[in-house]
């Protein structure tokens, strides 16, 4: 069956077709952190949603390019910078190592790319340059430059796609310098942003004087230098709809640097918030979780993960204490479950069972119904463990089962408890060698496998798979 999904644009479920003639190649952008602060419960809400949209795209057979951009540069980046009297770098990079590694423990796969905004002054400069010349982006009096939604819309571009906005009520020739704005005060947007006091040492020397760019145009600027101008999936939150999105598109197809015909994305992705005990997060009410805090109450990352995992991506989330104990009773009926089906299989291997993968797929090609798919696993766990417990199952079947289990585990990333004997990190990377093998990108494989081993671990092959052993 084929994969369908929620597009933002059509608000519609729609078949998924890569732009890719062959069908094989998939570019995925994901808006990643913005390195200010640790990522919070919602936030890796969103991160696990896409770490899921890659690894069943990759489960169905795509070759899958995932960028993950780093805003290191924005408004709240540089207010904290001047708060703690310390340099951009040396600020943003304490928490991008953080991210990072919350990433490896709540068993995501690492993107291909993380372009920092950065490092893409010139191409960020370049399309700016492409919007002037086109008329539809000016430089205004305080030395910024602005988009000019008018003259967007002069050129029969729509301002709107991804969310319903009402030009009526919109005062022309108003702009807004923030990055942050709500849809009632749709007004011309910052692209680049002169320098003012209060920026400290964090400029750029630009045609237009010194400065820095807005936060829209960065996304626009690294996704189709790495994807190309027109890319298959763009992913992130709820708010990012507007105004980052909506501002990407409308930079990205004002500089008119597509192919006829073409969007600059195909399929936008947005899942929805998480809530904490019903409420928004907020220091203030005691109800804000970093990863690291659940961590320090004795929870897991596979155990997070797995709550992240149990709701569908365009539903609110409510995310409770008590469910991350539930989350860990749930995981342990599962390892339960491949305990006693390992140890019935022994060393035989077995080709999977189709039921189970069936199933689960079936869930998931409908805009990734993970309900559909977690009763596809706990109908699965029930029927096994009462075959087992009625002795009804060979070692050949015990096989089976967990060739099966190790294909859906393979895009759950919930590896079953003996497997966790290496760090949750250790098993992301060795996840991603067998995804690289499987692209026959043997040159990543390779380097992980020599990773694995300056850490400590090598891959063992076992007829279950792939394993790791301490050295
Ligand atoms: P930021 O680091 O603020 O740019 O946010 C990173 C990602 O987290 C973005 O995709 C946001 O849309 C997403 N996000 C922020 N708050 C929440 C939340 N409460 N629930 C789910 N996702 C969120
Ligand atoms: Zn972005």
């Amino acid at each position: 069956m084929a994969l369908k999904l929620f597009n933002t644009l059509s608000r519609s479920v729609q078949d998924f077709v890569p732009l890719d003639p062959a069908g094989k190649k998939v570019g995925m952008y994901c808006c990643g952190p913005t390195v200010y602060d640790f990522a919070h419960i919602g936030n890796w809400r969103t991160f696990v949603f896409g770490d899921l949209v890659r690894r069943y795209l990759e489960f169905k057979g795509y070759e899958v390019n995932h960028i993950m951009n780093v805003t290191d540069v924005e408004d709240k980046i540089i207010k904290r910078v001047r708060e703690n009297k310390t340099t951009l770098r040396e600020f943003t990079a304490k928490f991008e190592a953080a991210f990072l590694e919350d990433l490896k423990t709540l068993g995501c796969r690492e993107p291909h790319q993380k372009p920092h905004a950065t490092d893409f002054m010139p191409d960020i400069i370049a399309l700016i340059e492409k919007l002037i010349a086109r008329g539809i982006a000016y430089k205004a009096a305080d030395g910024s430059v602005y988009f000019s939604i008018e003259k967007y819309r002069g050129c029969g571009c729509t301002y709107g796609q991804l969310v319903k906005l009402n030009f009526d009520e919109m005062r022309v020739g108003e702009r807004v310098k923030s990055d942050d704005y709500a849809k009632e005060s749709v007004a011309d947007f910052a692209l680049w942003k002169a320098r003012v006091p209060d920026d400290g040492e964090v400029f750029w020397a630009s045609p237009w004087g010194e400065g820095r760019p807005g936060w829209h145009i960065e996304c626009s600027a690294m996704s189709m230098k790495i994807l190309g101008t027109s890319f298959d999936l763009h992913l992130g939150g709820e708010d990012l709809m507007f105004p980052h999105h909506e501002d990407e598109i409308a930079q990205s197809e004002g500089a008119a640097v597509q192919e006829p015909g073409q969007r600059f994305v195909k399929y936008w992705l947005h899942g929805a918030h998480l809530l904490v005990e019903g409420k928004k997060m907020s220091k203030s009410l005691g109800n804000f979780f970093t990863l690291r805090d659940l961590l320090a109450k004795g929870f897991t990352g596979r155990e997070v993960r797995y709550l992240l995992l149990t709701s569908h991506y365009r539903e609110t989330f409510n995310f409770t204490l008590d469910g991350l104990n539930g989350a860990r009773q749930s995981l342990a009926r599962i390892d339960e479950c491949l305990g006693k089906l390992c140890e019935l299989s022994g060393a035989t291997t077995a080709e999977a069972d189709t039921q189970l993968v069936d199933e689960f797929t079936a869930g998931l090609d409908s805009d990734l119904n993970i309900a559909g798919a977690w009763g596809a696993v706990f109908e699965w766990v029930r029927d096994t463990n009462r075959r087992l417990t009625e002795n009804a199952l060979t070692p050949a079947q015990a096989a089976a089962a967990l060739a099966a289990w190790d294909k859906i585990n393979s895009v759950l990333g919930i590896s079953a408890a003996a497997e966790s004997e290496a760090p949750a990190e250790l098993l992301a990377l060795l996840e991603e060698r067998q995804a690289a093998r499987k692209a026959k990108d043997f040159k990543r494989s390779d380097a992980i496998r020599d990773e694995l081993k300056a850490k400590g671990w090598i891959i063992e092959d076992t007829p279950k798979g792939p394993k790791l052993k301490k050295l």
